[in-house]
């Protein structure tokens, strides 16, 4: 058996969900300025620490969740971030593994942590780009931050801005 997703919300509720560039490319492109505007800089905890970043991008959290956590759902499910299209999976030093937290505490990997072998492939090649754009963060950070601020201060048009993530 797969793992399957039992939809508990607990990831939603108690995880910081963490942006990366691509991210941030993905939303530009699709105009997605909600997202972008709930983009916020935090200091880095958890399994992005150990890439050796103090401070990176993540979602807002509001009411002790996710802000694109309503009703029970993800209001933004198709344009997620990456690390929430891998969770419950997380880049490692071994490549793909099982997010530590979801190992304690993800109802749906305590009934089976195998990972979907249909999209296997797809994951493996997101995790290792996660990892690239977290080593990275020091070199495109203060990118992204000008791009934030932009929305922040209500003057979002961005004809003009793009972010390449092979550009860095
Ligand atoms: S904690 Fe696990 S089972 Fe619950 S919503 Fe998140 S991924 Fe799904």
């Amino acid at each position: 058996m797969e793992f399957t997703c039992v939809r508990c919300g607990r990831c939603c509720r108690n995880l910081v969900p963490i942006v990366v560039l691509s991210d941030i490319e993905r939303w530009l492109e699709v105009g997605a300025a909600r997202v972008l505007e709930n983009v916020v800089k935090v200091k880095a905890e958890g399994f992005v620490r150990r890439f050796g970043v103090e401070y990176c991008f993540a979602l807002r959290r509001r009411g002790g969740a996710c802000v694109f956590y309503e009703g029970g759902l993800c209001s933004i499910y198709d344009i997620r971030p990456s690390v929430c299209r891998l969770f419950p999976f997380a880049p490692s030093s071994s490549g793909l593994a099982v997010h530590p937290w979801a190992e304690r505490n993800c109802l749906g990997v305590r009934l089976s942590a195998k990972l979907p072998p249909r999209e296997a492939e797809e994951l493996e090649a997101l995790a290792e780009r996660v990892t690239r754009e977290l080593l990275l963060l020091p070199q495109y950070s203060a990118l992204v931050e000008e791009v934030l601020e932009r929305y922040s201060s209500g003057k979002p048009r961005l004809s003009g801005v793009r972010v390449r993530v092979d550009a860095v």
